[in-house]
């Protein structure tokens, strides 16, 4: 799954390169990509022809462009697992999980949308108060200029679950993933099975600023990648691997305590942990009778 850093160089990208430009033609090339779209193909390009992207907008992982003429809808790019956006020239071989092709009228660089696994893709949804509506009751990430960080810490005090799930439920805080979760709760010293509402309201800060901090730190490494024409999302292992501290480096020395780091199941993924740094949460004892 791409995470925030990676959709954000992919939104950057899109920006740069294929806004305010008249769309000539869209050709889709596996219907399964636009099955989300009501109506189909026929409906997308309906919609897009004749049009341009205004811009290219984010909430968490997910990406959007509003339309100029019908101001009241955008095109909705979901990256999925394996999504990518691509800005080819017009005369580039197709690839070969090429799935949607968006034409500009001015015959420059075409924007291809490839995805091999088919998790994702594209669709035209109603744009409501700024936000599609399929995507509204996704809440704001901790890069939005508009994120409250103190209502957010009292929303994730509330859910009174562990820690790491609640980091990953994108109606509480969105854009946090699998990675950054993992690396903001090593940073924090906080184990991620801990209840989030047993935390103190600064140590709830403390990991929110650590996901921030971490997730810009990836987005300025990645941020060479949109100069090029070429426009990528790597998922998982993406440009950023080697700055991390906890996720992936399983049997690793902590660079804080020199502790293995340590892989568990967690929600059907891999969480990593230190086990000196990030203690289990104390089971209680049973009362002696
Ligand atoms: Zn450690």
């Amino acid at each position: 799954m791409p995470e925030l850093p990676e959709v954000e160089v992919v939104r950057r990208g899109i920006d740069r390169w294929a806004t305010e430009r008249s769309i000539a033609a869209v050709d889709v090339l596996y219907p399964r990509s636009v099955r989300r779209s009501p109506g189909g193909a026929g409906a997308i390009r309906a919609a897009l022809v004749g049009d341009a992207f205004r811009c290219a907008s984010r909430r968490g992982k997910y990406l959007w462009l509003p339309l100029s003429i019908g101001g009241d809808q955008a095109l909705v790019v979901h990256l999925g697992m394996s999504g990518q956006v691509l800005m080819q020239s017009v005369d580039a071989a197709d690839e070969k999980h090429l799935r949607v092709r968006v034409r500009f009228d001015d015959d420059q660089r075409e924007m291809r949308f490839v995805d091999q696994r088919t998790f994702g893709g594209l669709y035209i949804d109603d744009v409501i108060e700024g936000v599609p509506s399929t995507i509204a009751h996704i809440a704001r990430d901790p890069l939005d200029p508009q994120f409250d960080r103190d209502a957010t810490i009292r929303a994730i005090r509330r859910k009174d679950t562990e820690i790491k799930r609640v980091l990953l439920d994108q109606s509480v805080i969105s854009g946090i993933g699998n990675i950054y979760a993992d690396e903001s709760l090593w940073r924090s010293k906080v184990n991620g099975r801990r209840s989030s509402g047993s935390l103190s309201s600064s140590k709830v800060g403390e990991v929110i600023d650590q996901a921030t901090v971490v997730m810009r730190e990836a987005l300025a490494q990645g941020g060479t990648s949109f100069d090029s024409l070429y426009v990528n999302v790597n998922g998982e292992s993406g440009y950023f691997e080697r700055s991390l501290d906890a996720y992936g480096r399983e049997g690793e020395p902590c660079r804080r305590c020199g502790a293995p780091i340590r892989r568990e199941a967690f929600m059907n993924r891999s969480s990593f942990r230190c086990p000196r740094c990030q203690r289990s949460p104390r089971t209680r004892r049973s009362p002696r009778t």
